[in-house]
């Protein structure tokens, strides 16, 4: 169905459903037809406006940067060139990629494109276009790279996921997000929101483009120095590959695989429409030979209050740079002030309090706080102990050993002794209900971060997690995730694509 939208009608479903979806902020002009024969030749690549490209605003969806055109590309669109990709335009975001649901930003909330006519045919989920739909969000914070997508209004998209930022809007749109192992792909010319957990995401109608945009990415980049080594990245790869080619995909039965199901992602919140399809999935995959486990994952009831901590503090550090004088939005303290004394800290104050929006504000003042000397030991410290035991649960319930680590003797690897749980990968709802509207009533603030709560351990953790559309009742489109150990890229791939 893909190969029906080329870079022409995808410029046109823009121009006919943009105003309308919000997805694009810029639009590049077509390319001239060209003669490579990569796999990406000619295939319109939309790219989050928190991603560098030459000569192309890249805004973060803020006043801070909203005249920003950065003079070169991010490594990841440089690759999506080379490869021959049509870079399509810059998309819609949360402010620095900070919300769930692409409503803090300059630009105005994404609109969800599921359900109205802006939904595109040959998507793996059909919806029945409604004549007066109600707006609903399109998640956060790359809602315009998923709506983009949706929409047919481009082959595939590149968002960022922090802390679920791809998964989610995926999930809310009806499309395929995958949140790559941390470190695979490089974040040179990436605007930071938090170092140590920011990733790209890879987002597209179908398994199979997902894998042919990561592929393309997924090279080992000196210039990022949390890159991977190429060492380490072989070596998890070849695993996988080999787990992989064990079990016989093609031939419909699937004896051998292990899918574990963590019993603690099915809170007291969710919808029990999104219950039913994990539940469908589960039966099929079970049906042809693969056998499914429940799991224990004790420390996801800590996860995500140790996510706002950890990812506001390190935002509070990475947003420092945004001070009006080196980069951003600059606003002149009023005439008179003294400059050589307290009135530096007013210019600060002034460029800071017109450059950001409140969400981005309350993170950067949460994360001073939990930075401070009186609340380090009890926030920062707290949070990133909760963060080594969420990637022990995470150690602990995969057959593959994480290749980023020492040897812990502490933590019985499924495969060494049979004790741990020894899955492939775990198999659990991307989210704990559909979009919300986007005036949904009391999902501003912190309720909104509730969102999050099935996304942020697999982030927390740094490994692969890959958000596949299953089903859509009335209320919207849900999606199942399947996560597997860091570089397990290839087997968590397989399985999307079994179950798509
Ligand atoms: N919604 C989460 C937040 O606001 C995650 C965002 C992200 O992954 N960029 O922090």
């Amino acid at each position: 169905a893909s190969s029906t939208l080329d870079s022409i009608s995808c410029r046109a479903r823009i121009v006919a459903h943009n105003p309308h979806v919000n997805a694009f902020v810029h639009v590049s002009p077509p390319p001239s037809a060209s003669s490579t024969t990569s796999a990406l030749a000619e295939k319109s690549i939309a790219i989050k406006e928190s991603i560098c490209t030459k000569d192309m605003p890249t805004g973060c969806a803020s006043a801070m940067l909203h005249d920003f055109r950065p003079p070169y590309d991010a490594t990841v669109v440089r690759l999506l060139r080379e490869a021959g990709a049509d870079i399509i335009g810059k998309t819609n975001c949360d402010e620095f990629g900070m919300g769930s649901m692409n409503t803090h930003t300059i630009h105005g909330p994404v609109i969800n494109p599921f359900g109205t006519s802006a939904h595109y045919s040959s998507s793996p989920l059909t919806s029945n276009a409604h004549s007066n739909p109600p707006e609903r969000s399109a998640g956060g914070s790359s809602g315009g790279s998923a709506a983009a997508v949706a929409a047919g209004m481009c082959y595939a998209a590149l968002g960022t996921d922090t802390g679920g930022s791809t998964r989610l809007p995926a999930s809310y749109c009806g499309v395929v997000g995958l949140k790559p192992s941390y470190g695979l792909l490089s974040r040179w010319g990436v605007v930071s929101f938090a170092d140590s957990l920011d990733c790209v995401g890879v987002l597209a109608r179908r398994v199979c483009d997902v894998r042919t945009v990561f592929d393309a990415l997924n090279v080992y980049d000196p210039r990022d120095p949390t890159a991977a080594l190429p060492e380490i990245r072989a070596m998890a790869r070849d695993t996988s590959r080999r787990r992989v080619n064990e079990i016989d995909w093609a031939g419909g039965r699937l004896d051998g695989l292990r899918i574990g199901v963590p019993q603690e992602y099915f809170p007291s919140e969710m919808a029990a429409a999104v219950i039913a399809p994990v539940q469908r999935v589960l039966a099929a995959l079970k049906a042809r030979g693969a056998q499914v486990v429940p799991v224990g994952m004790p420390s996801t009831l800590y996860t995500l209050s140790a996510y706002y901590v950890l990812a506001s503090a390190e935002a509070s550090s990475c947003l420092a740079r945004f001070d009006g004088v080196q980069y951003g939005t600059h606003v002149r303290p009023p005439v008179g002030t003294d400059l050589s004394t307290s009135g530096v800290g007013k210019l600060y104050a002034e460029s800071r309090s017109a450059g950001f929006g409140r969400e981005v504000q309350k993170r950067i003042l949460l994360g001073t706080y939990a930075l401070s000397a009186g609340a380090f030991d009890n926030y920062f410290l707290q949070a990133q102990r909760v963060r080594e035991l969420v990637k022990r649960d995470f150690r602990k319930v995969f057959m593959m050993q994480d290749y980023r680590q020492e040897v812990d003797f502490d933590v019985e690897a499924g495969h060494s002794d049979g004790s741990g749980a020894g899955v492939d990968v775990l198999l659990h709802p991307s989210a704990i209900q559909g979009p919300p509207l986007v005036k949904e009533k009391g999902l501003g603030g912190v309720a909104g971060y509730v969102q999050d709560v099935l996304t942020v351990p697999a982030s927390l953790a740094g490994v692969a997690a890959l958000s596949v559309p299953m089903a859509a009742g009335d209320a919207g489109p849900v999606g199942v995730s399947v996560v597997g150990q860091w570089g397990a890229e290839e087997l968590v791939l397989a399985v999307g694509q079994v179950i798509e």
